[in-house]
């Protein structure tokens, strides 16, 4: 989900992105807002009304936009790079691309986002008191006050991944020091928390006849619940794979092609083998890498005609990890760069191939195996 998105912008070089959800939530916020605002002061055109909806949800998107952009300027105070911010239909998501180092680290970062709306609250609440009663910008103003407190309370719920989670998880990190059990903790908690909110909706939509906040808890709902799966099965993934090395999930049997057969011929090999990468030697010396997805970029008519040596990455571009690099950090280098592959190098030779897939066979085994352990 993180991925599928508008990109809107940037902010302090952080690049925003929309969630398509979102322009249907915000034409239904538009909407309800109007709605709301109608039945209260009836004295208003529909003209004002329309505006005033408007400029609630867009205000209303922009507080969700300063929540995110609050975790996301702690992060990088402790240098953590903060790779995107997307809106999502409830909220956002600032996409951090490391864990913080500390317990303590971890608890501003999260707790930067709900402290940040209250004080938004707080703003919007002034500027209700300041603001004649009946106004369209003491409606404006109470409606966001109100809205932003919701926003920050309900991302202070103690289930991961919402921000509350997350703090609840670094109080755990801290006491105990086992960062995977907390983050277990915290996601079986958040886990809790969206089935709870999912039989809430339910019991509104199906018993109490509201069903539109019964809906929208159940799609809340299970939305943390996805979020509270993928986050316990990344920590699985990283309890499977810590203390190992590149060396561990290399393939060392290297594939060679020479670097004059043609594409057509690398394709015919490819395809006999089954093997998705070669590495290329010109007198038992590498040269560089070829993969099938090399094969792509060059025209169907062309391949008789072209090298692997044309299309290859040569040695001096090609992703490469020492073996003695953990397999953690490698993962994250390979999904940050988005390559698939990387040759594992000492001196001057090509010792292996760390691939994905060979990281996902280790953490297959591992977890039949049982490994997935306390830690
Ligand atoms: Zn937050």
């Amino acid at each position: 989900m993180r991925r599928t998105g508008i990109k809107i912008g940037r902010v302090f070089g952080i690049p925003i992105f929309v969630h398509l959800s979102w322009f249907l939530i915000f034409a239904y916020f538009t909407y309800s807002l109007v709605h709301e605002y109608g039945s209260r002061y009836p004295q208003w055109s529909t003209r004002q009304l329309l505006s005033l909806g408007l400029l609630t949800s867009m205000l209303f998107f922009g507080s969700v936009l300063f929540h995110e952009l609050s975790h996301s300027a702690v992060a990088r105070h402790y240098r953590i790079p903060v790779a995107s911010i997307t809106l999502f239909f409830f909220g956002g998501i600032a996409s951090i691309t490391r864990d913080p180092d500390s317990a303590g680290q971890e608890f501003l970062i999260a707790a930067a986002g709900p402290v940040s709306s209250y004080v938004l609250a707080g703003g919007f609440w002034l500027l209700g008191r300041a603001t004649p009663d009946g106004s369209m910008p003491n409606a404006l103003a109470t409606w966001l006050a109100g809205t932003n407190a919701l926003l920050a309370t309900f991302n202070l719920l103690p289930g991961f991944p919402l921000d509350g989670g997350r703090i609840f998880r670094s109080i755990i990190w801290g006491i105990t020091k086992n960062y995977s059990r907390s983050t277990r903790i915290a996601a079986r908690i958040g886990q809790a928390i969206a089935y709870g909110m999912m039989a809430l909706g339910a019991y509104w939509a199906f018993v109490a006849h509201s069903s539109g906040n019964g809906f929208w808890f159940i799609l809340l709902g299970w939305f943390l619940l996805t979020a509270a799966r993928q986050s316990y099965a990344q920590v699985a993934t990283q309890g499977a794979l810590r203390g190992l090395r590149a060396a561990d999930v290399m393939t060392s049997e290297m594939p060679t092609v020479g670097r004059d057969l043609s594409l057509e011929e690398y394709a015919h090999e490819a395809s006999r083998t089954g093997r998705r990468a070669h590495l290329v030697v010109s007198d038992g010396r590498l040269i560089g890498l070829m993969r099938i997805e090399a094969l792509q970029a060059v025209p169907r008519q062309d391949w008789p005609s072209t090298s692997v040596q044309a299309a290859m990455i040569s040695r001096e571009q090609l992703p490469w990890t020492a073996p003695e690099e953990p397999v953690l950090s490698v993962l994250e280098r390979m999904r940050s760069a988005n390559i698939d592959q990387l040759a594992v190098i000492t001196g001057d030779s090509v010792v292996g191939l760390v691939t994905r897939d060979s990281i996902l066979r280790v953490v297959q085994a591992r977890s039949e195996l049982g490994h997935v352990t306390g830690n």
